[in-house]
């Protein structure tokens, strides 16, 4: 009997719609790039885009910038980081979240993750009394939105102040309420890999004026701030502007051009994504050894990626179950590996840091696998794969324990 094998792209994104194509070539044509060259009576598509996004999102501002990464060092600095201040910030998350702490000036403070995904409540509270913390970068890593409401208790409690990284929930909500829009900032990335595709690319969105007047001086307004339409007025930049430097890190007419169309369907593929999800976690459920995350009601989730848990199991044994995935190409990668691979690294990777001590998270991250889904999957692909999944699960899970580590590898 043959053994079913997939044979997609786990790295294959939609093509970009035919109305950003178009729009693309007529800001190549008249090459105003730059977002701040307009023609007489032109309004720039980067300006359009911002004014888009804080409608789609119901923020009073935005501002487009040039990555995820760049968003949220922008945002610490534009709410006053200062050199040497602890950022608390999750133990799960990816490294561009810790990099831009530390580039910005600041110092990682890790806090501890729930078997959820989902940011411990309690270390946060000891954490913030230990450090004297009043910032949090708050990573909705995978997805996985925490209780929002209680957190924003929790930290009005505590004099802490969030800021959001979005990278994985945009088009996300907690209650209704986007993600992005219960903290004071909320940033997100457009890169290739996320909800909307222009290869790089990142917004802030804000509902307070100084902030965003301090974020769009940094991305490198110069004087021209004037020109943006989703921006607090100008006696709100004469307070800062002499004060603010300039830290290049504009978004350009071109991606902009790219990313409007994509906006109007951002609720569609999120529907797509969640049946893709559901298919997923349906076929997986009850698998003996494998434990599925808990989504809460209140959240609506975009099913870009998923995760999974191996409790308890041997790195040799999670090795071979990763290694016989692959070969019938289910591509999955784990956050248990002591070295980092691809895409995938850990806290205790990222040495700019200071060592820290998280016992929760490096058993959770022990037995955690993660897997894109991108919308090139069909319903039915993801019900093949998740047949092998639990196929290979069953197998290694209740065959014998392997006698060397094979490190999977992923490409
Ligand atoms: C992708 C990502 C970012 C931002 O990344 P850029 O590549 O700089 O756009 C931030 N946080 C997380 C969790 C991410 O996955």
């Amino acid at each position: 009997m043959s053994e079913e094998r997939f044979t997609g792209s786990f790295t294959q994104q939609e093509p970009i719609p035919e109305a950003g194509i178009a729009a693309a070539l007529a800001v190549l044509r008249h090459g105003r790039l730059h977002r701040y060259n307009e023609a007489p009576g032109e309004i720039a598509e980067t300006a359009l885009l911002e004014e888009e996004f804080a409608a789609l999102t119901g923020a009073k501002y935005c501002l487009a910038v040039a990555s995820g990464g760049y968003a949220l060092g922008c945002a610490l600095r534009a709410v006053g980081l200062a050199p040497g201040e602890p950022v608390l910030t999750n133990a799960f998350t990816l490294a561009p979240v810790p990099g831009a702490i530390a580039a910005a000036g600041g110092k990682p403070v890790f806090v501890e993750v729930t078997e959820d995904l989902t940011l411990d409540f309690a270390d946060l509270a000891a954490k913030t009394k230990a450090t004297g913390a009043r910032l949090l970068m708050l990573s909705h890593m995978r997805g996985h939105l925490c209780d929002m409401e209680a957190l924003a208790a929790l930290c009005d409690h505590l004099g802490v102040t969030i800021i959001e990284d979005c990278a994985h929930t945009m088009g996300a909500a907690w209650k209704g309420v986007p993600s992005g829009r219960q903290g004071l900032v909320g940033c997100y990335s457009m890169q290739t890999y996320k909800h909307m595709n222009a290869g790089e690319g990142g917004f802030l969105i804000s509902d307070d004026a100084e902030v965003m007047a301090r974020a769009i001086l940094l991305s490198g307004s110069y004087m021209l701030y004037a020109k943006h339409r989703a921006a607090p007025g100008p006696e709100v930049f004469d307070r800062v502007r002499m004060e603010t430097p300039n830290v290049s890190g504009r978004m350009d007419n071109l991606r902009a051009a790219i990313l409007r169309p994509q906006l109007p369907t951002l609720a569609e593929r999120v529907d797509r994504w969640a049946a893709l999800y559901q298919t997923l976690e349906a076929g997986l459920q009850h698998t003996p050894g494998l434990r599925l995350v808990t989504r809460p009601t209140e959240e609506t989730y975009v099913g870009s990626s998923f995760q999974f848990q191996l409790p308890g199991w041997s790195d040799a044994r999670i090795g071979l179950f990763l290694t016989r995935c692959i070969a019938r190409g289910v591509e999955l990668k784990w956050f248990g590996a002591d070295e980092p691979v691809a895409f995938t690294s850990r806290y205790d990777h990222w040495r700019y840091a200071a060592p820290q001590s998280l016992p929760q998270t490096d058993r959770i991250l022990k037995g955690l696998v993660d897997m894109r889904l991108p919308l090139t999957f069909s319903p039915a692909d993801v019900a093949l794969i998740g047949r092998i999944i639990r196929a290979e699960a069953l197998a290694v899970g209740q065959g014998p324990e392997p006698e060397t580590v094979v490190p999977p590898r992923v490409q």
